[in-house]
């Protein structure tokens, strides 16, 4: 990587000695900020500067990312030393054009676009970016960095595009006689069990499926969780754009969350208008509604262990909880799922129990073995499900190493998904297996990302989402609606059913 920067700098007032008295300073100053910021074996030098009136403008150059730091140090020097000698002030600092040559691992086979001002060319697998106009701010926040990251990943994504994400078989279930084969939303539907939600993607669920769900809910929680050690907490339904920015959720998913906005005032006066419409027209005046509520304020959860890190952010965790093992089941989540929904098991909005683990590396392997094993007792002995799990890897860190995924000794950070057979959809070997839930171990990723430590050594952390539809709607298409076709363990589970309800 190399830097070229010509940047510009206004001064309080033009100085005294004019070019004179800058060249006794300058080239000094320059030398002490290029060695102490650009770091061991890199090099760089101020090719050349001019002053004219307030107005110095000057180029930097290094052999590495850090010319930006160097600037910045230099100015730092300048505004102390012209300060001292001269009482002249630097007013402002800015980046007239910071050229950055870096190479990618394969020449791209698009457009690549950045949304801040700036020029990018390919020479083959080698980048020229040119970005323009960086105020002070933006140069002391690293946005060049950032900007080559991003350039880096779309370029990768480039080649990636259209490829699934790394899939190798862990285990499976034997096979079952399985004799349902309608799909269960559409037989609970005709059955009136439930109703399709009176917003996108959510369900009504009748008095019945209910029942079911919570049943799910009480056999996770007292045939996994509670024998584990895990203990409940109760989480806000809303995340902070902070939360978001930290786990980096914001920049996955913006197209997936349901956003939250608040009134701009509750005074009834401020909204008489808008009140009055909806009396006289008994529609809803949106145009109206919009200059009444604030720009999206936060986001409705979408997964639940972005809030837990928050609240252990900044904290140092005591040798004798470690590993820490919690879970909520009090947040209910909502996407924006689009074309993907499908009946009760891709909704907008689910509830999902999220139990979250903390502890050493260690530790977390131990916990996701015991996890299996209690995860295998349910669904092989209670819920008597044919289903397998799987280790999954997006493409690109399978590509990059980053995750291993064929030797079983790499396997270590990473998630595994629990897939149960839908015999709705077909044959088991051709038909999409629908994953009912997972189980990740991410390293330091987010400890790291909220400054959780442990009192002593490396502190990983993990999650494991147990989606409860989908674990019904595996269940159900597997067994279907009628209570004489389910295992014993989970008619003992669920005891007396309610009535169905008939309609007339
Ligand atoms: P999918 O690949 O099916 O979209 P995901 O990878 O988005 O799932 P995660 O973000 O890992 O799922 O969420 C964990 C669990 O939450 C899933 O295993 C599943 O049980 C549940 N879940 C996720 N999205 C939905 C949804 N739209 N409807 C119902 N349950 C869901
Ligand atoms: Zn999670
Ligand atoms: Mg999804």
């Amino acid at each position: 990587m190399r830097g070229e920067l010509e940047a510009e700098l206004i001064l309080s007032q033009p100085p005294p000695g004019g070019h004179a008295a800058l060249e006794r300073l300058l080239p000094g100053l320059a030398e002490e900020a290029l060695s102490r910021s650009l770091g061991k074996g890199a090099t760089g030098r101020v090719v050349s500067w001019t002053l004219e009136g307030d107005r110095l403008t000057l180029t930097l150059t290094a052999d590495n990312s850090r010319a930006h730091q160097a600037l910045l140090a230099l100015a730092r020097r300048l505004r102390e030393e012209l300060g001292r000698r001269e009482k002249i002030g630097v007013r402002s600092l800015r980046a007239i054009r910071y050229r950055v040559g870096f190479d990618v691992p394969e020449p791209p086979t698009g457009p690549v676009t950045l949304p801040v001002p700036h020029e990018l060319r390919f020479d083959g697998t080698a980048a020229t970016l040119d970005l323009l106009d960086l105020d002070e701010e933006a140069l002391r926040d690293n946005w060049s960095d950032r900007a080559v990251a991003l350039v880096d990943e779309k370029v990768r994504r480039q080649h990636y595009r259209g490829k699934e994400q790394y899939w190798k078989l862990l285990s499976q279930s034997p096979q079952r006689e399985l004799t349902f084969h309608e799909d269960p939303t559409e037989a609970m539907l005709r059955r009136n069990w439930l109703k399709n939600g009176p917003t996108k993607g959510k369900w009504y669920l009748g008095p019945l499926p209910a029942h079911l769900l919570r049943t799910m809910e009480r056999i996770a929680v007292e045939e996994v969780l509670r024998p584990l050690g895990f203990e409940e907490v109760i989480q806000p339904h809303h995340d902070s754009f902070d939360i978001l920015l930290r786990t980096g959720h914001l920049e996955g998913l913006p197209g997936e969350f349901y956003y939250v906005t608040e009134p701009k005032s509750r005074d009834p006066a401020d909204w008489e208008r808008f009140t009055d419409l909806v009396k006289i027209t008994r529609k809803v005046p949106e145009g109206e509604l919009a200059q009444l509520v604030s720009p999206p304020v936060a986001v409705s959860c979408y997964a639940q262990c972005p809030t837990t890190y928050w609240w252990l952010s900044g904290r140092t965790l005591a040798q004798e909880n470690l590993p820490l093992k919690i879970f909520d089941r009090a947040a209910i989540s909502n996407r924006y799922e689009s074309g993907g929904r499908h009946g009760l098991e891709r909704v907008d909005e689910f509830h999902r129990i999220e139990p979250v683990y903390l502890g050493t590396p260690e530790q977390l392997l131990e916990l996701r073995k015991q996890l299996l094993a209690r995860y295998a007792h349910v669904f092989d002995r209670i819920l008597e499900l044919e289903w397998r799990t799987a280790w999954v890897t997006p493409f690109y860190m399978a590509q990059s190493g980053e995750v291993g995924v064929e030797d079983e000794t790499q396997r270590v950070k990473g998630t595994i998904d629990f897939e149960a057979y839908l015999p709705y959809r077909g044959p088991r070997d051709t038909a999409e297996w629908l994953e009912f839930q997972n189980l990740s171990i991410v390293g330091d990723k987010y400890t790291r990302a909220f400054t959780i430590k442990a009192q002593k050594g490396e502190l990983w952390s993990g999650c494991t989402g147990i989606g409860l539809e989908r674990w019904l709607t595996a269940f159900l298409a597997q067994r279907g609606l009628d209570p004489t076709g389910w295992p014993e363990g989970f008619r003992k589970y669920a005891g007396e059913l309610p009535r169905e309800i008939k309609f007339l």
